[in-house]
């Protein structure tokens, strides 16, 4: 857990805050410092440019600087913020730079330096340098005062607890966001433990229309893909254990009675037993096929093919079967027809099963018919038939592997219920299309179409 996703991504977080939050600290103060020192000293300097003008008539009047101390001190108060900005911080100095007063006295007499000269403002009588007024120098740079350390330190505590508020905000709102993101990843990963572990109906939950719905949405998509398959191969192996079953039954039931004696052992009934052994060939046939396709095994050979032609040798196999049963079995084919391009055994099976099919459930008398037509970019064949017909209900259900619409009736005919299927296999491989339209009781049309290419 400790290296999911989420903690991880929490964990990044939490570290670019706390880098930010520290800099940003940091240079908040660091500014706030310097910019309150620079703010402390233009006020000085204001106060003592103000103040030269009256040190200035003082001197005019008295001539010296003896008692100019008391103006620096008549200045200290009303003067003051946070009681840093009176007289205290200010000197005064002769013509020579001597300095003559100051507040507390403590450096009278002493020469003022070169950098106090430099920020210094100076007092003129009638263009006559008189004195010199120096702003105090620790209150730029020593910060001694202990309300303007007051001051900052309060200032700078609003800035980290700033910092942490905005830290503790964004936590929150990464935890939420992270929650979020990997909430739908730990869905989607458990649903795919699920199918891995077997469990095929296990679905990642869809909400929203972001990139990992999308995950989740395909995820989804390919599990009722990989149930539906699953479905398909239990349906088919049930299937053909099924089919399997009923001739080789047939075969055993047969021999044993024949064994016994029960059944006599003549060329009737040896004839019977050959029917069902080609039926379980045809049977076993037809599966190999399916399983090759369904397996993408089975290439087309293409080639140039007259249709009409294909469709007459078809037909003339299956005439003797319909003259048989007085089954009127025609063609009719467009003229010209083009050359198609197609896998001439595979297309002749399906017309194949196609017209079996329609001799097969059409009554005596009755009558079949094969169509050969020309559509836009395609060629179309029609297999019609005047016979049973199939109900609205069993339409859906014809191309299905296995599917019978009477099971009986059509064993008995040899039907192995895979005829359509196989049909559709292979019109489909060519890219074409295949489908019925019939009416219970009015006969049935099979059609399929194929690329004219
Ligand atoms: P089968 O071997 O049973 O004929 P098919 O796949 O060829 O298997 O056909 C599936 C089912 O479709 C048949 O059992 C039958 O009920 C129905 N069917 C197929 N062709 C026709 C047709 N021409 N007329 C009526 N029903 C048909």
């Amino acid at each position: 857990m400790r290296t999911s996703l989420f903690y991880r991504l929490m964990g990044a977080f939490a570290v670019i805050i706390v880098v930010g939050v520290l800099v940003v600290s940091l240079i908040a103060n660091q500014t706030t410092a310097t910019e309150f020192q620079q703010f402390m000293f233009r006020g000085q300097m204001v106060r003592a440019q103000d103040l030269t003008g009256e040190l200035a008539a003082y001197y005019r009047a008295a001539g010296n600087w003896e008692g100019a101390k008391t103006i620096l001190r008549g200045t200290s108060s009303g003067m003051t913020i946070g009681g840093m900005m009176g007289g205290d911080g200010l000197w005064l100095a002769d013509a020579n730079g001597i300095i003559v007063a100051s507040a507390d006295e403590s450096r009278i007499g002493q020469t003022i330096t070169a950098s106090e000269r430099a920020d210094s403002v100076p007092i003129q009588v009638d263009g006559q340098l008189v004195g010199i007024l120096v702003p105090g120098r620790q209150m730029m740079g020593g910060m001694t005062d202990a309300a303007a350390q007051d001051f900052l330190a309060q200032v700078n505590r609003s800035i980290w607890i700033a910092g942490l508020v905005a830290a503790a905000i964004a936590l929150g709102l990464g935890f939420i966001l992270f929650r979020q993101i990997t909430a739908p990843l730990n869905a989607l990963a458990s649903a795919s433990d699920k199918i891995a572990a077997g469990d095929l109906s296990a679905r990642a939950p869809e909400r929203g229309n972001d990139e990992i719905t999308r995950v989740a949405r395909s995820f989804n998509t390919m599990a009722d893909h990989l149930a539906r398959s699953e479905t398909a191969r239990r349906n088919m192996l049930a299937d053909v254990a099924h089919e399997l079953r009923t001739p080789i039954g047939v075969i055993q039931s047969h021999l044993e009675a024949m064994m016994d004696g029960i059944f006599p052992t003549d060329s009737e009934q040896l004839a019977s037993l050959h029917d069902e052994t080609i039926f379980l060939s045809r049977l076993v046939g037809d599966l190999r096929e399916l399983a090759l396709a369904d397996a993408g095994q089975l290439t087309l050979t293409r080639e140039r093919t007259d249709l009409g032609v294909l469709i007459e040798r078809t037909v003339a196999a299956f005439q003797p079967q319909a003259n048989a049963r007085q089954i009127t079995l025609t063609t009719l084919l467009a003229e010209n027809f083009p050359f198609v391009n197609l896998d001439t055994q595979r297309i002749e099976q399906v017309l194949h099963n196609l017209v079996s099919n329609a001799l097969r459930y059409t009554p005596p008398h009755g009558s079949v018919s094969v169509k050969l037509v020309r559509a836009e970019n395609l060629v179309r064949v029609e297999v019609r038939d005047t016979g049973t017909g199939i109900s609205p209900d069993e339409l859906p259900h014809v191309f299905e592997r296995f599917w019978r619409g009477d099971k009986s009736r059509s064993r008995a005919h040899g039907g192995t219920g895979l005829g359509l299927a196989i049909a559709k296999q292979w019109v489909e491989q060519h890219g074409g299309t295949i489908g019925v339209e019939s009416e219970l009781g009015k006969g049935a049309m099979f059609w399929f179409t194929l690329p004219e290419r």
